[in-house]
């Protein structure tokens, strides 16, 4: 086969040379992955050159690079696999990083572990999966980490983009659901137009992910014929047209043209368009985070009874990925808790999450350290809380909170005559089975009915209504009035 292999650091046009190599041979684990693409970070800048230094002894050698065969993000198909690998076939598509095990991108053939590739989405080129990673961000756009004040785990990063197109672009992020809104979600795989795109929403003051949102659904709808040129003033909405989306994000901020109707969200425009409504990916009218909850069913309940709509943040149901099934089983009654494609068990773990969130909401916390990493658990809380505002506080004290918070927003939402009906998902989640064929959670829907009468028993609230009985409100010391 043949592949790109430089020997000695220096300017790539110098140092690096079409050669004949061994084609690689997949070992127990690994996966043999015909390139079809690959991205030029970086990394393969900064390795090629060896340049700066460091990169030397920590990456790449002394003196001479270990890794003669450069590329990190590849795209590709699937030529073998070893006697142990599980989860891809000859014949699937598929992208990933490589830089953690040797590089190798930058020829026809590359041997990886199983565990560094995805299934690459069938609507996405080639070239686009390969182009667009965190990986690259990473590499190619950080500049440095950041955080909050004298927290250790700076999640943050700044970045810059030296694109001529957005001059001296320089901003904080791009954090994970904005980026994905305005790659995958719009079919964008120019990356720096996709972090401009972030930044002018942050400028704006939009949301990200309801701004992306909304634009996927314009270009859906002209997808399926239902939204014409005219209607859409002239802008070519077809996936992937990177121009129309900054075009629509500023029309949007303005509420001119065509943005004037997206302005109000994808529920408020099905409606005004009289189109669309059965592809407007909403929950009570708040736009869903970039995720397709058919293969989370923790997080696709926590969407829906969540009080202000599809909002991940109230709840973050992380615990369905561990496949912790003791702890699953004590807490939360069954085993299949752990587990993100089952629903059982998935009511009390989502009202354990959601009390969680109202918690560390209410406490001023960050979600990432209280909620995600689970720094402290209940009876930790109560002691700082004690020491810091006095009283002695419990761990049930602090939970019972939570509680409190969530049936409270559950009242207010009866008021406006919110309950077990607005409690739902788009309805291609509860009906089309998610695929791809053969991927880990093809075929799966989300079975909303039963997770919400499991739900509403874990919070005691009536399951034909979904709302908080005068039982449940009196036990939490909450005043009920008729
Ligand atoms: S983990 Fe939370 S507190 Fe720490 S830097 Fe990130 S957002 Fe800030």
């Amino acid at each position: 086969m043949k592949a790109m292999v430089y020997t000695e650091y220096g300017p790539p046009d110098v140092v690096l040379e079409l050669q004949e190599v061994e084609k690689p041979t997949p070992k127990e684990n690994e996966v043999l992955v015909q390139v079809c693409a690959a991205s030029v970070n970086y990394c393969d800048w900064s390795f090629v050159r060896g340049k700066p230094f460091i990169v030397r002894p920590a990456y790449q050698g002394l003196f001479k690079p270990k890794n003669t065969i450069l590329g990190a993000d590849i795209a590709g198909r699937v030529e073998a696999v070893g006697a142990n690998v599980t989860q891809f076939q000859p014949g699937d598509e598929v992208f990933g990083e490589i830089g953690s095990c040797g590089l190798g991108g930058f020829a026809e053939y590359v041997a990886v572990p199983e565990d560094a590739l995805a299934l690459k989405p069938a609507n996405l080129t080639f070239e686009g999966a390969a182009a667009v990673s965190g990986e690259t961000i990473e590499r190619s756009y950080k500049r440095s980490n950041d955080g909050c004040f004298a927290c250790p785990v700076r999640c943050s990063r700044q970045i810059r983009v030296d694109d001529p197109r957005y001059a001296d672009l320089a901003m904080e992020g791009p954090e994970y659901e904005p980026l994905a809104g305005f790659t995958a979600r719009v079919g964008v795989t120019d990356l720096p137009l996709a972090l401009h795109a972030v930044d002018r929403c942050n400028r704006l003051g939009l949301d990200a992910i309801t701004t992306s949102e909304v634009i996927a659904w314009s270009m859906e709808l002209t997808q399926c014929g239902l939204l014409s040129r005219d209607e859409a003033h002239g802008l070519d909405l077809r996936f992937g047209a990177g121009e129309s989306v900054l075009a629509l994000i500023e029309a949007i901020a303005t509420r001119e043209g065509l943005g004037d109707l997206l302005a109000g969200g994808v529920r408020a425009a099905a409606e005004r368009l009289g189109r669309g409504a059965e592809i407007a990916m909403h929950v009570k009218g708040l736009e869903l985070f970039q995720a397709d909850v058919r293969a989370m069913k923790g997080y696709a309940l926590g969407n829906a009874v969540s009080s202000r709509g599809a909002d991940h943040l109230r709840s973050e149901p992380w615990f369905e990925f561990s496949g912790d099934e003791t702890t699953a089983r004590s807490r939360f009654g069954d085993a299949a808790a752990s587990h993100r494609l089952a629903w059982k068990g998935k009511g009390r773990l989502v009202a354990c999450f959601e009390e969680m969130a109202a918690v560390c909401d209410a406490l001023g916390m960050c979600k990432n350290l209280y909620n995600n990493m689970g720094v402290l658990d209940w009876d930790e809380t109560a002691e700082i809380l004690s020491a810091v505002v006095g009283g002695r506080w419990s761990g049930e004290d602090v939970q019972q909170v939570g509680e409190r918070i969530v049936n409270l927003e559950r009242e207010l939402n009866r008021t406006w005559g919110i309950d077990r009906r607005d409690d739902t998902l788009p309805a291609r989640f509860l009906r089309e089975p998610a695929g791809p064929a053969d991927s880990p959670s093809s075929g799966s829907i989300v079975e909303l009915a039963q997770m919400l009468d499991e739900y509403y028993q874990a919070r005691g609230w009536d399951r034909d209504t979904g709302l908080p009985t005068r039982e449940k409100l009196q036990a939490l010391g909450l005043e009920v009035s008729d």
